[in-house]
C-alpha cells in the first residue's frame, strides 16, 4: 500500500459479543464509508427509535473512568470505543463507520486482536485522496499526581514512549517504546488484554460495572498471583496495553499523527485532556499531506528520502 492515501473497508464486518461493563449483548456493524467521513459511531436500538451519530473525536467524549465513552449525556453514548479504534488507527484505516446497537462495544478477549483479525479478513481499500496527517508543532503536558502524558513534536511519524509504577509486583515498573506502524501493531500490542485487580473488580462489581469482567476478556491479579491459567501473552502485556489504550484514544484527534507522545500512568482521561490542551493552542498544530507544498526541504539527503515520499506516516 503507498502511503499518504485515505483507506476505508473493502467489505462490511459484523461483530458480536458483550460489554464489559453492562455485560449485555450488542451487535456492531464496520461499514465502508466515503473519502474524508473519518470515524463515525451510528448509535442504533435506542427506546426512542432514533439514530445518534457520534463522531470518534475528543470534543465528543462523556466520560473516561475506566473507559472511554462518547457521547456527553448517557442517552445513546457509546463506552470502551478505545480498543476498536486503537486497532482502526493501528491498521491504518481512515473511514469507518461503526454502526452499534448497544452502549459499549464489546470487549471480546480484552485486547484489539479480533479486531485485526477481522479487519484483515475484510480487507483495507485505498481512496483517490489523500490522507491528512496532524502535526504537532508545540509541546503540550498534563500532568496528574504522579502521572502526566505530553505530546511533543517529531520529525516524522508517531512515536510513543509509555511507562507504568504500580506498587503491585506481579505489574511493578514497565516502559514501552515504539514507532506506531501497522505491522508492529500487530505483532506486538493489539494481542495485549486489559487488566485488573480482583479487589477493585469487587468493588465495580458492587457500583454495577464490570459486570461482565471475567478471565476470558481480562487479565486479572489477586495478591501476587495472575489467576489466568494461561497466564501472560507478553511479559510487559500491562504496559503495552496501555499503550494500545493511548493509541485508540489518541485516535480521537480525528487525524493520525506526526509526533511524539509519552506518558507515566497516564490513562484515558490524560490522554483525552492532553488531545484537548493541543487543540486549545491554535500555534500548537497543524495539518499536513502528503503533497510537493509541505514537503520539508531539508533533512532529505541525510535521511535518504530525496525523491521519495516525505512524510512517513504514522501507519503503513
Ligand atoms: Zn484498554
Amino acid at each position: 500500500m503507498k502511503f499518504g492515501h485515505q483507506t476505508t473497508l473493502r467489505n462490511e464486518i459484523l461483530i458480536e459479543g458483550k460489554g464489559v461493563h453492562g455485560n449485555r449483548p450488542v451487535r456492531v456493524m464496520l461499514r465502508p464509508d466515503a473519502i474524508n467521513a473519518g470515524i463515525r459511531f451510528l448509535r442504533t436500538g435506542l427506546k426512542s427509535g432514533h439514530e445518534r451519530l457520534l463522531r470518534a473525536h475528543w470534543s465528543e467524549v462523556g466520560m473516561t473512568r475506566l473507559c472511554t465513552v462518547l457521547g456527553q449525556d448517557s442517552t445513546g453514548s457509546v463506552g470502551t470505543v478505545e480498543h476498536l479504534m486503537a486497532a482502526l488507527r493501528g491498521l491504518g484505516l481512515d473511514n469507518v463507520l461503526v454502526e452499534i446497537d448497544g452502549p459499549e462495544v464489546p470487549i471480546l478477549d480484552g485486547s484489539a486482536q479480533d479486531f485485526v483479525e477481522l479487519i484483515d479478513e475484510a480487507g483495507i481499500v485505498e481512496q483517490k485522496a489523500p490522507r491528512r496527517y496532524l502535526k504537532v508543532l508545540k509541546s503540550v503536558r498534563i500532568e496528574e499526581g504522579e502521572g502526566f502524558a505530553e505530546l511533543a513534536p517529531a520529525r516524522r511519524g508517531f512515536k510513543l514512549d509509555v511507562a507504568i509504577d504500580f506498587a503491585n509486583p506481579v505489574i511493578g515498573a514497565q516502559r514501552y517504546e515504539m514507532e506506531l506502524d501497522s505491522r508492529k501493531f500487530r505483532n506486538d500490542i493489539a494481542g495485549a488484554r486489559t487488566f485488573g485487580f480482583v479487589s477493585d473488580v469487587k468493588k465495580l462489581w458492587a457500583a454495577g460495572l464490570a459486570l461482565g469482567s471475567t478471565l476470558q476478556n481480562s487479565v486479572a491479579i489477586e495478591g501476587e498471583r495472575i489467576l489466568n491459567p494461561e497466564g501472560l501473552r507478553f511479559n510487559d502485556e500491562f504496559v503495552r496495553h496501555k499503550l494500545l489504550d493511548a493509541i485508540g484514544d489518541l485516535a480521537l484527534a480525528g487525524a493520525p499523527i506526526i509526533g511524539s507522545y509519552r506518558s507515566l500512568r497516564g490513562g484515558h482521561k490524560m490522554n483525552v485532556a492532553v488531545l484537548e490542551a493541543l487543540f486549545a493552542d491554535p500555534s500548537a498544530y497543524t495539518y499536513v499531506q502528503d503533497s510537493p507544498s509541505v514537503r520539508p526541504l531539508v533533512g532529505q539527503a541525510e535521511l535518504g528520502l530525496a525523491g521519495a515520499a516525505t512524510f512517513a506516516p504514522g501507519v503503513d
